[in-house]
């Protein structure tokens, strides 16, 4: 069976990976693979967000990909580095108004079987001394975080490893099971998989409809960087009831994250983004000022016309679509992988994926 993966982002590298790991051969198809959404990603791997308290099914996927999560990088470490960290999520509120936020995600987290423990505001001090004073936090110790780009690059490496390929090439149509290439040239197929983020549905040749419109949701994130990392764990920063994310690599880049602007498909940095990232670091790390500025980065991420993942099979025989993870694309690459390597092997797919199918849509 000849799979071709179009797009190489942490979706579809993920995907490739698990399918070749399973023997199928692979061909992932992108000009520039890891370089979109996963190359701007902060990678938090949280255990919750707000979107999930009201949405079982989502919360379901999510946490199988949690569970996954470990083992998927210890296979994967086999061939390179991944870039994990799975020494806790601080939480940390700044202000009273910020409390009751932690007290409904702590009951959550208990009743969904997360281990969670509330910290004073001496604890959180002494856990992440390089804060600004907070009134109280929330330690999620099996939680973490993993850098997008070194994930990225290890599932390119596992996948050539493994005999699979990828052709540095955009992909313009779909023609009798081929992928038509910018340069004309075509890749057979018996199954394809259409990964590529927000520009999925824009892949000409396939009947109308079958793919749903995946809409670019702009983020802006900071990087910064510092000799010695200035914060111990991954966090998140809640001030005036908004969440600054703030993830620290061990080799002192700080990510600060992120915007969320409806711009179609500009992916311009602004010094307004930079600016209001900036302002609200400085507001919960007062020595952010002296840190290196390394780089602003936008990506779009993928969102589905419901704002849910989609993965599995399409209308359209031998034509299946992994996309529309919005803002949680690289914590649900496990879970998605795992699942669209069981379609591709006629196997049966983690069942917590069943209820993200495309079918939804037509
Ligand atoms: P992308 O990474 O966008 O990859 C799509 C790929 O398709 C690209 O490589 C592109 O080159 C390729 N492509 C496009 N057109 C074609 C074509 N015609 N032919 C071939 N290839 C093509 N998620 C988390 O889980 N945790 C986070 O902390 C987090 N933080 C984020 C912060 C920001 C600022 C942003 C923007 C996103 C964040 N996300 C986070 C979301 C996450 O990055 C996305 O959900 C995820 O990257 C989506 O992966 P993808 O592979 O579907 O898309």
């Amino acid at each position: 069976m000849r799979t071709v993966v179009v797009g190489g982002g942490v979706i579809g590298l993920a995907t490739a990976w698990r399918a070749a790991r399973e023997g199928v051969s692979v061909t992932v198809i992108d000009p520039a693979p890891g370089s979109k959404a996963s190359h701007a990603s902060a990678g938090l791997l949280p255990a919750i967000n707000d979107q999930l308290y009201d949405q079982p099914e989502l919360l379901r996927l999510c946490l199988a990909s949690r569970e996954l999560y470990p083992s998927f990088v210890e296979e994967l470490e086999e061939f390179a580095p991944a870039g994990f960290r799975r020494d806790g999520v601080l939480d940390a509120a700044f202000d009273e108004e910020s409390l009751p936020i932690l007290d409904r995600q702590l009951a959550f987290q208990k009743s969904i079987g997360v281990r969670t423990e509330r910290l004073t505001a001496e604890e959180c001090a002494k856990l992440q001394p390089a804060f600004a004073p907070v009134v109280g936090g929330l330690l999620s110790p099996d939680d973490g975080a993993i850098d997008p780009r070194v994930l990225d690059a290890a599932l390119i490496t596992a996948i050539e490893a493994l005999g699979g390929s990828v052709v540095r090439r955009g992909a313009t149509r779909i023609e009798d099971h081929t992928v038509v290439l910018d340069t004309g040239d075509k890749v057979p197929f018996d199954r394809l998989v259409l990964a590529a983020g927000c520009w999925t549905h824009q892949i000409e040749g396939l009947p109308a409809g079958a793919i749903p419109e995946i809409r670019p949701v702009k983020g802006q994130i900071l990087r910064l960087r510092s000799d010695v990392p200035l914060l111990n764990v991954t966090a998140r920063a809640i001030s005036k009831g908004k969440s600054l994310y703030l993830a620290p690599r061990l080799d002192g880049e700080l990510v600060v994250g992120a915007t969320y602007e409806e711009r179609g498909y500009d992916e311009t940095v602004t010094a307004e983004g930079t600016g209001s990232l900036l302002r609200r670091a400085a507001e919960v790390i007062p020595e952010v000022g002296a840190l290196r500025f390394a780089e602003i980065t936008a990506g779009l991420r993928p969102a589905s016309p419901d704002d849910l993942p989609v993965m599995g099979p399409t209308t359209v025989p031998d034509v299946y679509l992994a996309s529309g993870h919005f803002r949680m694309g690289v914590q649900l690459a496990p879970v998605t992988a795992v699942a669209m390597a069981a379609y591709l092997t006629d196997t049966v797919p983690h069942a917590a994926t069943v209820p993200f199918t495309p079918l939804r849509f037509s």
